[in-house]
């Protein structure tokens, strides 16, 4: 069985976590910021240093490349990102292009002549401090003008952004690959939550990403005086939206076991002391791996909200945010990595991903798979970010059998 180089990987992974390194031992390179720039100069250096092909799309992915023999090949893309959130940790995506760029050194060392032709990638914006999946959903051909307009970080921020990084919004979705001419995705990332370390397996085999819905609700009441008005007339909005927050949990607890709910917004108006609250605005997300019983999840959750609304006399105004289908993975690709994990004696747990990544936006128009490695204490998104170093080396050890058993 072919490996990587551990020490001429952990070299590399040293040397990319000193680029917008923080005190506390995290980085902090939110996209198109100078760690960030500097990252992707640095990976680039990285590669062409190995005497691999190097290219940058117009939606700014950074690319390794190992060709194939044959002119007409297509490419098997492995990658992740190295864009991070603010104060983030030093493993989220980071590990998924050092791993890819490492995979193309030792395929490249062996000389063995593959079918298709292997890149190592680096999507742009992952996390979102701009659009989100900007880089992977254009390669996709999924990237929605409407991201752009009302992109989450800020019109004036994507345009500075863009201008930093040399790009031009007109040709972003110029970065879109025929299908035909991508042979599959394969992406290493930290699980980022504490299933694997929890049950004491090396390796996870992703099923899938969840899907997401976005609403905002507002329960709308009557603001009145605090100290005149008896609890008994009252139409508190706050009572409602309270309501709503503990029941929501109880319903996801009792009928929906793979779902998560989460209010993580709640503002009261006018919001003081002394008067009752008369509007309740809140920012409600759930996400599930299955379609239906996200769909399913939704209607209850809308209804419950409705419900609690008239349990206390209010109106309720619902806004719809976002609506993102669940990604299922690829089963060729999914037993692929099974296999290269058995082949290197390591154990594996097949799951689903809680968290969004570029893998969803591949699966859309090729063959996808992701492979987890545990997150000690399933921390993530800060500087305690961490994953044991031979676990790492295993992620990568199976992302490269996995694409080399799919390359030929
Ligand atoms: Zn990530």
């Amino acid at each position: 069985v072919l490996r990587v180089d551990p020490d001429r990987m952990r070299a590399d992974f040293d040397a990319l976590a000193a680029i917008g390194r923080t005190g506390a031992g995290g980085v902090s390179r939110p996209t198109f910021g100078d760690a960030h720039l500097a990252a992707r100069a640095w990976f680039l250096e990285r590669a062409a240093a190995a005497g691999l092909e190097t290219r940058i799309d117009s939606a700014g992915n950074h690319s390794a490349v190992l060709r194939s023999t044959r002119a007409d090949a297509a490419t098997l893309v492995l990658g992740s990102h190295l864009d991070s959130v603010p104060d983030g940790g030093r493993f989220d995506g980071a590990l998924g292009v050092v791993a890819a760029l490492e995979a193309l050194r030792t395929a490249k060392d062996a000389r063995l002549g593959l079918p298709v032709g292997l890149e190592a990638i680096d999507f742009t914006d992952e996390e979102g401090t701009l659009v989100g999946l900007l880089g992977s959903e254009a390669l996709a051909g999924a990237l929605r003008l409407e991201a752009l307009a009302r992109p989450r970080g800020g019109r004036d921020a994507l345009l500075a952004g863009l201008a930093r990084a040399g790009l031009v919004e007109e040709r972003i979705a110029d970065a879109r690959r025929e299908p035909g001419s991508l042979a599959g995705y394969l992406e290493l990332h930290i699980e980022q939550g504490p299933v694997l370390e929890r049950e004491r397996v090396d390796v996870g085999v992703v099923t899938g990403i969840v899907g997401s819905r976005s609403f905002r609700l507002e329960f709308i009441g009557v603001a009145q005086h605090a100290g005149t008005t008896p609890m008994g007339v009252r139409r508190d909005a706050g009572l409602g939206a309270a309501a709503f927050i503990i029941a929501a949990r109880a319903l996801a607890l009792r009928d929906h076991p793979d779902c998560v709910v989460t209010v993580g917004s709640v503002t009261l108006e006018p919001g003081a002391f002394n008067v009752v609250p008369g509007r309740a605005r809140l920012a409600l997300e759930f996400r599930s791996p299955d379609a239906a019983r996200l769909a399913a999840l939704e209607g209850e959750l809308l209804e419950l909200a409705g419900h609690e609304a008239e349990a206390y006399g209010l109106d309720l105004e619902i806004v719809l945010v976002g609506r993102w289908e669940p990604a299922p993975l690829d089963p060729t690709v999914r037993a692929a990595i099974g296999r290269a994990a058995q082949e290197l004696g390591l154990s594996t747990l097949e799951l689903a991903s809680g968290a969004g990544h570029d893998a969803q936006a591949l699966a859309g128009v090729t063959r996808a798979g992701m492979i987890f490695v545990p997150s000690t204490g399933g921390v993530s998104h800060q500087p305690a970010e961490h994953t044991e170093w031979s676990d790492c080396v295993n992620g990568a050890n199976v992302l490269l059998g996995a694409a080399l058993e799919l390359a030929r």
